[in-house]
């Protein structure tokens, strides 16, 4: 039991499992647990998961939970669509289900938004006015927290800034459409775009990260070309938002010696002076994301 802290429970729906943080205002954890996910899981095999985590924090009065889950969402009914990674999934009652076995609110939001939230309160978003943080991993999620607010649009689909067509014409992203930053500027477009030049098929970032290094050309290009789609994608941000911030994390954020500078350098050539000027733009360290979903519910207090 934390006793008279007032503790908020966050719930990750990742690929490899669920994730569950029990953590104060600080974000200081009490309490951590993971259920493993099964691929071919259905809804109903899902929701008994979810079940199992929250069981594992009976004894403990939180005041929140917050889901943060990979898209597509229906941010109305707390209802996951579908997943990448739980193919079975189908218009999953994730929020309703939770709402069921709990009389504390229910909040919900898609990974990147929770993400941004993380690193507002604890990352290397604090304190920021209006920040942006960009999730670089299998896919290229954004948020954007306004004035410590995070922005989800009408209905709770705002943001998804990884589909901005950047490239006229461009590689076939996994969303349907063709040139989106995500088909260049994510594991699966830096691999699909390695596949093109080479017809070798890559397992994960790593592997291709360290053709890079060892100075593999079609690697090099590979990335050059993502490295300047990415800067387009933060130009379009940047003269949208007028941020202050912006936060890289993510997987692919771990090689980011081998981009960063350029990223930068290319930003600064094609944003205004005025926007690029007082604009910070860094690598986060901290992980703060995974505390994200619990942050949901900090907004009741503020
Ligand atoms: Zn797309």
């Amino acid at each position: 039991m934390v006793g008279q802290v007032t503790t908020h429970l966050g719930i990750d729906i990742g690929g490899m499992s669920l994730k569950a943080h029990l953590i104060d205002r600080t974000g200081k954890i009490y309490r951590s647990a993971t259920v493993p996910t099964v691929a071919d899981w259905s809804n109903s095999e899902f929701l008994n998961g979810i079940t199992e985590i929250l069981k594992q924090f009976s004894d403990e009065s939180y005041t929140s939970v917050g889901v943060g889950t990979p898209g597509p969402v229906d941010f109305e009914k707390g209802f996951i669509l579908r997943s990448a990674n739980l193919k079975n999934l189908d218009n999953c009652p994730v929020v309703p289900h939770i709402q069921s076995l709990t009389s504390v609110p229910v909040y919900f939001n898609n990974d990147a938004n929770c993400a941004s939230l993380g690193e507002y309160y604890f990352g290397a978003g604090k304190g920021s006015e209006d920040l942006i943080v960009l999730t670089l991993g299998t896919g290229l999620g954004v948020g954007w927290v306004h004035k410590g607010k995070l922005y989800n649009g009408h209905l709770g689909n705002g943001m998804e800034a990884g589909h901005q067509t950047i490239v006229l014409n461009g590689a076939l992203c996994g969303c349907g459409s063709r040139g989106c930053a995500e088909a260049y500027f994510s594991t699966r477009g830096l691999l699909g775009r390695y596949r093109e030049k080479t017809g070798k098929d890559l397992t994960n970032a790593k592997d291709f990260f360290d053709l890079v290094r060892s100075k593999d050309v079609p690697a090099v290009e590979t990335l050059e070309f993502a490295t300047e789609v990415l800067a387009h994608l933060l130009k379009n941000l940047v003269h949208s938002i007028n941020p202050d911030r912006i936060v890289l994390v993510g997987g692919l954020t771990n090689s980011s010696d081998l981009y960063l500078d350029r990223l930068k350098h290319i930003l600064k050539e094609n944003a205004f002076p005025v926007l690029w000027e007082h604009l910070r733009l860094e690598v986060s360290s901290v992980g703060a994301g995974i505390l994200g979903a619990a942050a949901l519910g900090f907004k009741e207090e503020v």
